[in-house]
């Protein structure tokens, strides 16, 4: 086992993914918590908050401050990039994709939120049949080829002109406003998504005016990721990770807590099985030092 493992990765900074990371630090494992600038976007909206225990009508985002006073006051920090992929070593271990750098981990707890909604319709019809979330991991394959990127957010942007390297063509869809300056390689496509057309494999992009795009790559980048898209052979059922009473998943070593795993979508709810995930991937961790 190499010295830049850690214990418990934790892919989420909400409640569910700081309760678990406050009592895994307490039994002194090494962790790394990953989320978004806003670390729980729910619970910033919330005006009021009138059911968790102890904080009667506290507005949501002061909550969230609390909640985030409290994991800094004990030395835990947050790293604010999202997790693109996980991997499951020979060994048990795993690999995370984060920002183009790769993290060792002995266990995974996933509170990642809400389940995701796909950008465009029959998305996970085409998913590896042309369909990808990561261009630059998946851009050798369309090499001197056609590719659309449809993008939610600025940072598919970076994946646009490394694609413009090394495709014959690239489209560009922003669903975003305010788009930086692109390779004068790509071509931007002011119009909206409609359907995929294809029958099995991608063939290219129907649009909102009618106009079709045909392309044999189709990268939806940015928005919200599910978590079998992060960990693929996770077990998902009606959209939720599918957990025990211990948080553990179908995956040895990877547990789930929060909005995640279901309903209530509630901050009680989130912290009590933040905790189950975070004492039981310590034990996991533990036992394989
Ligand atoms: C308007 C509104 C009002 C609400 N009112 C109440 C209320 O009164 N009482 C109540 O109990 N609850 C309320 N809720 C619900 C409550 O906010 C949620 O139940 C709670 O925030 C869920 O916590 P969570 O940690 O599971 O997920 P979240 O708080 O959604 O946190 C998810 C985290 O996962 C991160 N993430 C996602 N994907 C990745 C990835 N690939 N890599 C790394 N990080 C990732 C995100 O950045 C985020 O940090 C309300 C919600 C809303 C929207």
């Amino acid at each position: 086992m190499t010295d830049d493992m850690y214990d418990i990765s934790i892919l989420g900074c909400g409640p569910a993914g700081l309760s678990a990371a406050v009592n895994a630090f307490i039994r002194n494992k090494r962790i790394i918590v990953l989320g978004m600038e806003v670390c729980s976007p729910p619970l910033h909206k919330a005006q009021k908050i009138n059911n968790y225990l102890g904080f009667y009508g506290i507005n949501g985002q002061e909550l969230l401050d609390k909640f985030l006073e409290h994991a800094r006051a004990m030395q835990i920090a947050i790293r604010h990039s999202k997790v693109e992929l996980i991997t499951i070593n020979e060994d048990g271990t795993f690999n995370l994709l984060v920002d183009g750098e790769v993290l060792n981990s002995r266990s995974i707890i996933i509170a990642t939120g809400i389940p995701y909604k796909p950008t465009l319709p029959r998305e996970e019809a085409y998913l590896g049949k042309g369909l990808g979330y990561c261009a630059t991991c998946d851009g050798p394959i369309y090499r001197d080829k056609d590719v659309i990127i449809v993008a939610n957010d600025a940072e598919g942007e970076a994946e646009a002109q490394y694609m413009a390297e090394i495709c014959r063509k690239v489209y560009y869809l922003s669903l975003y406003k305010n788009i930086g300056k692109l390779d004068s390689r790509i071509e931007m496509i002011r119009d909206k998504p409609s359907e995929i057309m294809g029958n099995g494999c991608v063939k290219g992009l129907l649009l909102k005016s009618g106009r079709v795009i045909e392309a044999e790559g189709l990268f939806v980048l940015g928005g919200e990721t599910a978590p079998d898209r992060v960990i693929p052979g996770l077990e998902i059922v009606e959209n939720h990770i599918l957990v025990d009473r211990d948080q553990k998943t179908n995956l040895p070593g990877v547990f789930a807590a929060g909005d995640c795993t279901g309903k209530p979508y509630q901050v009680a709810k989130s912290v009590g099985e933040g905790q189950v995930a975070g004492l039981n991937a310590s034990q996991y961790a533990g036992s394989r030092n």
